[in-house]
């Protein structure tokens, strides 16, 4: 086999000087990978010809694939706020700046500065957030999903939980209520029906083997037409009489009062009614970083501190610093430092002063029209809520708009399409983003 013996020997290859400047191992780890894998297409007969130029290409190609990084910048232009597939909530430029320095040195993440001995992580920002939502304690791990395992493994384990069947919901990413619950060692005691649980139900359900009364929030679905669920405030109460922990595992968990009329409690309403432990996402409409925070009083949030479990589900000093920075901004009353809660609020004629900034700058052959427009708030905070929104209809003659979605991808723009028309939905593109924007449309009609 002539073409079999024309292969390159790898120490041959590698020594080229198109790789000189590139690291040894690497380039030895991909020509090896080349020509086992030309060896068997030559066997196999798939490759009848080739050139070691061309195995050249094929590797600094690979290289570069391998080197650059994964996770890119994009354009959310969808309208959905708090967006899972988009990396979620947005965290502010000036706060990150500030978070730089203590993450780039030693700090005293775990050092009593007063007695010059060991403290703990979670106590730094635990007097902000204490004072801000009126809880007695607080405590801070990986996730909303890690807080739900560690509070149903910590008070429930080989114990009864008690929780409505209208809300044993599947979030996105396979969270599953009854599936945690089982995993954490917790029983479910599931009640009332599908669609309606009365508090009744609840308090038939309660047993020697109950250790909580469980609720959780919807979620991404909604339940219309015949049907009620129990109000938190009345388990906690019947959790009080009964001597029984009561958790609400809230989700989004927002801070500000929502606008448009969404009537949505916050997680101050609900620490009004003085509840055992409740549970939120830092990444939903906190409009933090990813973490879970537990929330209620000091007895139950102490039980946690001492499950080993907290050591596998702790948060890093970044985590914390970026969630101190976003407490603060909440505590200050300073919407425009949170992202998310920024763009919640941002007014209409804003979104259409956007809109018309990025037309002007359109050429003619692509046809655009600004146009009132409705969006979710996504994350499961709001199910079937829409709220108002600006968006550019954009209408390039003879592209079909799945062509011209996928277009926009490709300049790293994500948009959607309703009623067969792309939407460019600028409840969510950021001030920053209008010039590139409008680049990415005068591009496309050039096409
Ligand atoms: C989103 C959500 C979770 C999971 O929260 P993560 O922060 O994504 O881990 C758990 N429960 C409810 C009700 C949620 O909405």
């Amino acid at each position: 086999m002539f073409l079999l013996k024309s292969i390159p020997k790898v120490d041959k290859f590698i020594a080229r000087k198109e790789f000189s400047e590139l690291p040894l191992s690497l380039v030895t780890t991909l020509a090896k990978e080349i020509v086992s894998e030309l060896r068997e297409n030559i066997l196999s007969e798939r490759v009848t010809t080739f050139s070691e130029e061309d195995l050249v290409k094929t590797l600094l190609q690979r290289y570069e694939e391998l080197t650059k990084p994964s996770l890119q910048t994009l354009i959310n232009a969808t309208g959905i706020i708090v967006h899972t597939n988009l990396g979620r909530s947005l965290i502010d430029a000036d706060a990150f700046l500030r978070v730089k320095d203590l993450v780039t040195n030693y700090n005293n993440l775990e050092f009593d500065l007063d007695s010059g001995k060991r403290g703990e992580r979670y106590s730094l920002i635990s007097k902000c957030v204490c004072r801000l939502l009126g809880c007695e304690d607080v405590l801070i791990v990986n996730n909303n999903a890690s807080a739900v395992f560690l509070i149903l493994n910590t008070f429930a384990k080989k114990k009864e939980v008690v929780v409505s069947r209208g809300e044993l919901v599947e979030i996105g990413g396979s969270f599953r209520v009854p599936d945690v619950m089982k995993q954490s060692g917790a029983k479910l005691k599931e009640v009332g029906t599908t669609n309606k649980t009365h508090l009744y139900d609840y308090e038939k359900a309660i047993s020697k083997k109950t250790a909580m009364l469980m609720k959780v929030h919807k979620s991404n679905y909604s339940i219309e037409g015949f049907s009620s669920d129990v109000e938190f405030g009345e388990i906690v109460k019947l959790a009080y009489e009964k001597g029984l922990i009561d958790y609400y595992d809230m989700g989004s968990g927002h801070v500000f009062d929502l606008p448009y009329g969404l009537d949505e409690p916050s997680v101050l309403d609900y620490m009004k009614l003085n509840p055992s432990l409740l549970s939120f996402s830092g990444d939903k409409l906190l409009g933090s970083v990813q973490a879970g925070i537990i929330v209620g009083k000091k007895e139950y949030i102490k039980e946690l501190k001492k499950n080993q479990l907290l050591r596998m589900l702790r948060v890093d000093k970044l985590t914390l610093a970026l969630l101190e920075e976003s407490f603060k901004a909440v505590l200050l009353g300073n919407k425009e430092q949170i992202p998310t809660i920024k763009m919640l609020f941002c007014s209409l004629d804003e979104l259409r002063d956007d809109a018309k900034e990025v037309q002007s700058q359109i050429k003619q052959n692509i046809k655009t029209k600004i146009v009132d427009t409705k969006t979710l708030i996504g994350g499961g905070t709001t199910p079937n809520k829409t709220i108002p929104s600006i968006a550019l209809a954009v209408d390039a003659k003879n592209i079909k708009v799945k062509k011209l979605q996928k277009l926009f991808r490709e300049r790293s723009i994500i948009g959607r399409i309703e009623d067969d028309e792309f939407l460019l939905d600028f409840r969510t593109i950021q001030k920053t983003q209008l010039q590139q924007v409008a680049d990415a449309i005068n591009e496309i009609a050039d096409v």
